[in-house]
């Protein structure tokens, strides 16, 4: 090694969110030497800010469900291989609704996602009561999945970072990845803050930062943006399913494939800062997804607001916070006299089509724009490991990059 090598290996992973993570132990279980590379620390980015949910009900009949369902999966297999060192929850996912029109799509929806092999069905208000006592009083019932799920997202990354260590993965941490290393063509390695890792493949796993990459000439067709959340203390209320309101439908497309599917019959998110008339407002929008799970502590994740986009600004904005409160104050009034304790944004990443890109780019390869990336990551982890052993893999085809549904706002990408 030289004196300005940090360490080397047969491939280096960058970033230890849930998809390095997930990438840098498939390839292990081949037999691969690798590196991980953080800038900060694992879960530092979008992977250790989220609540966990794994929800297969909004994912479009096709390959993004069967994705969904083989990265549920993948926590049944680590849960074997770990222990029971992380908690993963099957007590399905609860879509409410507030008016008679929004049920009638959902009817739709049903029908699609069963069909799709899926364990979902309408239920009354009353039964709703039963998945979750928080449901608000607005809501006249909902959609129950029975195979929706959670995890606590953080012991997941702690664990699996702690595993891969174990299985002699080297990780670096405070190690922020400067660019990659080549010789004529053929890429080498990177080049880091703390010096270069050599390798024959080196695996972007670089989550909304990899925007970045289009310094390095690998023009990444993601969007990125920043999605708030807010924590408060354990309530004395059990909420077993997870769930999420009509409000949601227009961050996750789950509806955008039912030939029913009326935009208008859904509330616009944070409607009443939208509506404001001057031109600040345009500027001020915050979206919002309308999801709320408990974690087993017993504390609410409310969430999640959507803004910043383009931006690689982690801080949540006093817009997103208001957002949040408003909704909460509005819909879930019995949370109101809990303490908030915790408060934040995470960077996010979105494709045009709802699917990740799993790839080879220029010489390096690329494990991106998972914006569901609970559910994805474990899957395109062994996907991406796939690939790159030479491996045959169901679904590395629908994820290549050049795929035709990828588009991108070229707005936002300049
Ligand atoms: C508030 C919030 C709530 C969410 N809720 C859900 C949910 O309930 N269900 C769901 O499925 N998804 C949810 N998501 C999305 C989910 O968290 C992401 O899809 C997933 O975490 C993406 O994982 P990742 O590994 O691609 O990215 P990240 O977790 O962001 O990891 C990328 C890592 O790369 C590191 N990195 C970047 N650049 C460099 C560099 N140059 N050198 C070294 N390291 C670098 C970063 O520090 C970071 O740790 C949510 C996201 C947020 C923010």
């Amino acid at each position: 090694m030289g004196a300005d090598t940090l360490a080397t290996g047969d491939i280096v992973v960058v970033g230890a969110g849930i998809v390095g993570l997930c990438t840098a132990w498939e390839l292990r279980k081949r037999g691969f030497d690798v590196v991980v590379v953080e800038q900060r620390f694992p879960g530092y980015g979008a992977s250790g800010r989220n609540a966990g949910a794994i929800w297969l009900q909004t994912r479009r009949a096709g390959t993004e469900l069967a994705l969904a369902k083989a990265g549920n999966e993948k926590y049944k297999e680590f849960l074997r291989e770990f222990g029971d060192v992380f908690d993963y929850r099957n007590q399905g996912g609860l879509f409410f609704f507030e008016n008679d029109e929004q049920g009638r799509i959902l009817e739709d929806y049903v029908s699609d996602r069963r069909a799709a092999g899926l364990d979902i069905t309408m239920i009354s208000r009353e039964e709703a009561l039963k998945q979750s006592s928080i449901l608000p009083d607005t809501a006249i019932g909902a959609v129950f999945c029975a195979d929706d799920a959670q995890i606590d997202g953080v012991q997941f990354v702690n664990a699996l970072a702690a595993a891969c260590v174990r299985a002699g993965i080297r990780k670096f941490e405070n190690t922020s990845v400067l660019s990659t290393l080549r010789q004529g063509d053929t890429v080498i390695g990177v080049r880091s803050v703390r010096g270069e890792i050599h390798a024959s493949g080196v695996v972007w796993a670089t989550g909304a930062w990899s925007t970045n990459l289009r310094a390095e000439g690998i023009d990444v067709p993601i969007e990125t943006a920043r999605v708030g959340q807010m924590l408060t203390q354990p309530v004395d209320t059990r909420a077993n399913a997870i769930m999420h309101g009509p409000r949601g439908v227009y961050g996750c497309g789950a509806l955008t494939d039912l030939q029913t599917y009326d935009p208008t019959i859904f509330a616009i998110p944070n409607g009443a800062m939208l509506a404001r008339p001057d031109a600040a407002a345009a500027t001020l929008s915050v979206g919002y997804d309308d999801s709320i799970a408990q974690n087993r502590g017993g504390s609410m994740f409310i969430g999640n607001s959507l803004d910043g986009r383009g931006s690689l600004n982690p801080h949540i904005s006093i817009n997103a916070t208001n957002a949040m409160v408003s909704t909460t104050l509005d819909r879930y009034q019995s949370l109101a006299d809990y303490g908030v304790t915790g408060l934040w944004a995470g960077l996010g990443s979105e494709t045009s089509d709802h699917l990740p890109i799993v790839d080879r780019a220029d010489g390096s390869y690329i494990n991106v724009g998972h914006a569901w990336g609970v559910a994805s990551g474990p899957i395109c982890g062994q996907v991406m490991a796939e690939v790159i052993a030479g491996e045959d893999s169901g679904f590395a085809g629908a994820l290549k990059m050049n795929r035709q549904t990828l588009t991108i706002d070229t707005d936002q990408s300049s």
